[in-house]
């Protein structure tokens, strides 16, 4: 029965340590932690999105009295896809933080799923800015949110397949993803050539590239492995290079919420005058 015991416990104790991507033994519940202050931030962020939506409805229905004067009715749902992706992707990322030592297959299983979770939130992250910055332009809306869905569809493809999940793809994976959300350089400009002259633009613009920045920074974290290469065994607990990752996405993540708040205010007040915000 001991005997029994101990081979459980080693054989997920290894299937653990070749597929968990944070490496450390004892830093789970650090994990989860920045896991659910993850959430719990993007939680109270749409709390405050839905608590926005409901208030200036409320205003719009004043907006015939002339309170606002030029206020349109821009759609929110591009922002709240935003947060549904972002949420649900942290979610994924708890759980499987949680329950991927389980065994080795709910391993496999929950860190496929984790990527697939990150992949749908790069892509519900260009879902608002592609539909705000092109509102006047919906050929190119449809055509870019288009193209980075199908891109996503193939990065969860390939990420899908067991081979990718182990450490050996690490590298991999990380330029999967930030080959996606480098494609958002093409829209972001097109959008630029297109609002030139807009200073909301040029400050969503400018959130944007330290959103890029603050992934880029995290991936090197998640790649480098960097402290605990230089120090094994001292950041096990606090300090771990996938924690400072999350703190980072969480950054990331943020910074491009105001931007899209950037763009939805500047649609609302000034810029809706295509009259195709519907
Ligand atoms: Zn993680």
């Amino acid at each position: 029965m001991l005997t029994s015991h101990c081979k459980i416990t080693i054989s997920h104790w290894t299937a653990y340590r070749r597929v968990n991507i944070c490496g450390g033994k004892s830093n789970q519940p650090m994990l989860l932690f920045f896991h659910e202050l993850s959430r719990k931030g993007f939680v109270v962020g749409s709390a405050n999105a839905s608590w926005q939506t409901s208030d200036l409805s409320g205003v719009a229905n004043h907006d015939a009295a002339g309170l606002l004067g030029g206020r349109r009715d821009v759609p929110r749902w591009p922002r709240m896809v935003f947060l549904v992706g972002a949420m649900s992707c942290l979610a994924i990322s708890a759980t499987a933080h949680l329950l991927a030592c389980h065994s080795r297959r709910a391993s496999v299983v929950f860190w496929q799923m984790d990527y697939a979770g990150i992949s749908a939130m790069i892509v519900a992250s260009f879902v608002p800015p592609v539909y705000y910055a092109f509102l006047c332009h919906p050929p190119a809306r449809v055509a870019y949110l288009s193209a980075i869905t199908a891109l996503g569809a193939l990065v969860v493809g390939a990420l899908l397949s067991p081979s990718c999940s182990s450490p050996r793809f690490r590298r991999f994976r990380a330029a999967l993803f930030l080959a996606m959300g480098l494609s958002g350089v093409v829209p972001a400009l097109h959008a630029l050539w297109l609002n030139w002259g807009h200073v909301a633009c040029y400050l969503a613009l400018a959130l944007e590239v330290v959103m890029g920045l603050a992934y880029a920074v995290g991936a090197w974290f998640y790649v480098s492995r960097v402290p605990e290469k230089w120090r094994p065994g001292v950041f096990d607990v606090v300090g771990h290079s996938h924690q400072i990752f999350h703190v980072f996405v969480l950054v990331g993540a943020v910074t491009h919420y105001v931007a899209v708040d950037v763009l939805l205010n500047w649609r609302e007040t000034v810029a809706a005058a295509c009259g195709t915000a519907s």
